[in-house]
């Protein structure tokens, strides 16, 4: 298992048990939750009964609402506490999700073609080699397939707004979370994409309203965007 940061999931381990805490560290992911959770849905044409892995999951809050809109949800993560309370909070919501702790690359080895949707959120910018890890949600999805990716765009607005700003001065966001070198440019994206065989349908910029808590989707993808790309007909 080379394509990891130790230290990435050290940090994401330590804060497992808040997870779930929506006044919490992990606050701001469930308030731009209902939001990403929409564009999903309409980018895969509903959920029901769609098989989706969920890759860098952690405690599941978008592997869970993916699940109780009728989606088969796998939720992965190299994070073993932040699944293990992934687990319990499924069993006291009563919401069935599968959670395994294994690599994007290696499951894609092991259940290519397997899905109907990949949805890999606010991961990217974690990981050492994030070309291997898309490579992988393309081996994963099936030919045809969808597969959902967000990150944040690397320019001085980003910088601004999402490690001074979210870090340094709100606390939005817990300090340490993130590393403006690993920030990814759509460009760079879409190249990695195209790379392994995905076409990048459409690119939505998500500004998040931190009084509102809630966030909304636009043409602005200056700094928090997601990626719609389908996997190449066989
Ligand atoms: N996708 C979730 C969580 C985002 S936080 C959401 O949007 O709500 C980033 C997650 O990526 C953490 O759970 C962290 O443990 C995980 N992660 C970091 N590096 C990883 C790697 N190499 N493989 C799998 N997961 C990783």
């Amino acid at each position: 298992m080379s394509n990891v940061d130790a230290a990435e999931i050290r940090h994401f381990s330590s804060m497992a048990s808040r997870w779930w805490d929506p006044h919490g560290e992990m606050a701001a992911l469930h308030h731009i939750n209902p939001a990403r959770l929409r564009y999903i849905e309409n980018a895969v044409g509903g959920l029901r009964d769609k098989h989706i892995v969920d890759v860098g999951c952690g405690a599941g809050i978008l592997t869970e609402a993916l699940a109780a809109r009728g989606a088969k949800t796998l939720g992965i993560d190299l994070a073993e506490a932040s699944l293990e309370v992934a687990r319990l909070h499924g069993l006291e919501s009563g919401i069935k999700c599968e959670y395994r702790c294994v690599a994007s690359e290696d499951l894609a080895a092991e259940m290519p073609g397997a899905f109907d949707a990949v949805c890999c959120l606010e991961m990217l910018e974690h990981v050492p080699d994030p070309a291997s890890v898309i490579a992988a949600c393309a081996a994963l999805v099936k030919p045809g397939g969808d597969v959902i990716f967000s990150t944040i765009n690397r320019n001085p607005k980003a910088y601004a707004l999402m490690i001074v700003g979210a870090e340094m001065l709100t606390g939005l966001v817990p300090r340490g979370t993130h590393e403006y070198a690993k920030f990814i440019r759509p460009s760079e994206l879409e190249a990695w994409c195209r790379a392994a065989g995905l076409s990048a349908v459409e690119i939505k910029g998500m500004r998040y309203n931190p009084l509102l808590k809630s966030a909304t989707l636009g043409r602005d993808i200056d700094v928090n965007y997601l990626m719609h790309c389908r996997r190449d007909a066989a």
